[in-house]
């Protein structure tokens, strides 16, 4: 039996508006999913994208990554798009280590950033027939 794709969403402080503008941009896409997310980026998300059907777990630093990582060792992830900030220190670096660790470990799909996350929903991904690199569609919160 098919189920819905168990899609997990997470994004930092600094790409919450990045995270918000790509889910509006693949909210058609996105609508069928089941969508796990962190507090705070899934109120936001929810917000935005009034279709989507998202379950919230904690807060980031307050356990939410590691809630997330749970479900992937249990198998109930089938791909996570994490937008990363890496140019701010963290207090709960290691947990966002130890879910990077076990999508790894699981070897599910995961976006670290937009660009790889565009290429994980987009229908033909990376190596397109027309094999250009423009297949970014939405801007940087900073450009929009
Ligand atoms: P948040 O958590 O969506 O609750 O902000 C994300 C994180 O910082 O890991």
């Amino acid at each position: 039996m098919t189920q819905p794709f168990r899609l997990a969403l997470i994004a930092h402080d600094q790409k919450k508006d990045d995270m918000v503008a790509f889910a509006r941009a693949y909210e058609q896409l996105l609508a069928p999913c089941t969508i796990i997310a962190t507090g705070t980026t899934g109120g936001l998300v929810q917000d935005a994208c009034p279709s989507l059907t998202i379950t919230r777990v904690k807060s980031g630093p307050l356990g939410g990554d590691q809630q997330i990582g749970a479900l992937i060792a249990e198998g109930k992830i089938d791909g996570l798009i994490f937008f990363v900030d890496p140019l701010s220190p963290m207090p709960h670096d290691v947990d966002v280590k130890a879910l990077m660790r076990l999508g790894s470990v699981y070897d599910i799909p995961m976006a670290l950033n937009r660009a790889t996350a565009e290429v994980l929903v987009q229908k033909r991904g990376l190596l397109r027939d027309d094999a250009t690199t423009d297949t970014l569609i939405t801007p940087h919160a900073s450009e929009a």
